[in-house]
């Protein structure tokens, strides 16, 4: 009971010392339960408190000092003193600055790092440091295959866009514009995916970061989305300006309304994940209509040719399946503890993002390319 008195007073100094407030071992049903917290968290203590123990040494002669508190803090000793909990606070940094950290299991996280109750072990504790963080990348977490997937995703779509945009001008009708509204989708797919990166990479630092970067992550899906719709509805719609703006002018409504949904603290709990994501799927479904417009105008062959329904389709599967892995936890659901470290749903929901994006992309550019073959005029029958 003597260290709880002292974690808790951790837990006032530092949120990122929380993890040991949380884990009180007060109501007696949960003893048992509570004592393997508390070991573990002990151990994580005890761990920091001898990798600064060398270097508090060389600073000062006191190394009897720090033997004597592992001694009293082994024996739990009935109250250490106030600045006792600085310095376990100060040694926990220290002990994540240098990157000594171990992961730790789903029972012993803070509420605010509780996200998915599937995945049992191999989580990050709250690391209050930024390059403790970014450090994390290197390591093997339950995060780390969410941040490479969309890492790796983003340096991708960073290539092509660039590669896209010092594309010859010939290749174009008119390039300037072609290269400003695929850029639009270039943009969205970089800001989304790097939001994302980002948030997972410095998801554990404190609660208030973690809930900041999970609306920049939200937020981002948005832009992705709404990015995608630019150069889709100005090649479907190209030789028919109006339907092109108005349904511009619905997408760009519709996204910052799910922007701002997802600025609210609550949206980012595990209890509306659901929620988030039926939102993000019907802000991409809003697609269905002006794909019904094309086809009701143009004729489903034409759709299916010159449309490019296809990869629309293809890629709206794509979007579909990630969105239900997620929302449902498939397939951590059936192997609880199984899929901790890879092929959890956030990381398949990932993967199917990137190749969405991609697939969408590769529709894209084939509109572009016969807009190129048609040279870019209009017939009496298109323009109606
Ligand atoms: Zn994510």
């Amino acid at each position: 009971m003597n260290e709880t008195t002292d974690l808790g007073n951790a837990s006032i100094l530092e949120p990122g010392l929380r993890l040991r407030k949380d884990r009180i071992p007060s109501p007696a049903g949960q003893e048992n339960h509570d004592n393997d917290q508390l070991y573990e968290q002990k151990s994580l203590l005890l761990e920091s408190h001898r990798s600064c123990e060398q270097k508090k040494s060389s600073d000062s002669p006191g190394g009897n000092e720090a033997t004597q508190e592992d001694e009293r803090f082994m024996g739990m000793l009935p109250l250490l003193q106030a600045h006792h909990a600085m310095e376990r606070m100060e040694e926990f940094v220290c002990k994540v600055w240098e990157g000594r950290w171990r992961v730790i299991s789903f029972d012993v996280l803070p509420d605010w790092l509780k996200d998915n109750d599937y995945l049992l072990h191999g989580h990050r504790p709250p690391m209050p440091s930024f390059r403790a963080c970014f450090k994390s990348i290197f390591r093997i977490h339950t995060e780390t295959g969410n941040i490479w997937t969309h890492l790796l995703g983003c340096v991708f779509f960073l290539c092509l866009g660039i590669f896209y945009m010092f594309r010859p001008n010939m290749s174009f009708v008119a390039p300037v514009q072609e290269k400003v509204v695929v850029g639009m989708f270039f943009l969205g797919a970089i800001l989304c995916l790097s939001f994302s990166w980002l948030f997972h990479t410095v998801y554990c630092h404190s609660e208030g970061v973690s809930r900041i970067f999970s609306k920049l992550d939200y937020s981002g899906i948005a832009l992705l989305i709404m990015g995608s719709f630019v150069p889709w509805l100005y090649y479907s719609f190209y030789c028919n300006p109006q339907p092109y703006f108005i349904y511009l002018i619905v997408i760009c409504v519709l996204g910052i309304a799910a922007i701002i949904v997802s600025q609210w603290d609550r949206f980012a709990t595990p209890q509306y994940r659901a929620v988030r994501a039926g939102v993000f799927l019907a802000l991409g479904l809003s697609g269905v209509i002006p794909t019904l417009h094309f086809v009701i105008s143009e004729g489903l062959l034409k759709a299916a040719t010159m449309g490019q329904i296809g990869w629309l389709a293809l890629m709206a599967c794509l979007y579909i399946t990630g969105a239900a892995l997620y929302a449902a936890r498939i397939p951590e659901r059936f192997f609880p503890g199984k899929c901790d470290i890879w092929f959890h749903s956030h990381q398949l929901f990932h993967v199917f993002v990137v190749a969405g994006a991609f697939v969408h992309f590769h529709g894209v550019s084939n509109l572009q390319e016969f807009r190129f073959m048609v040279g870019g005029g209009c017939s009496e029958d298109e323009m109606q």
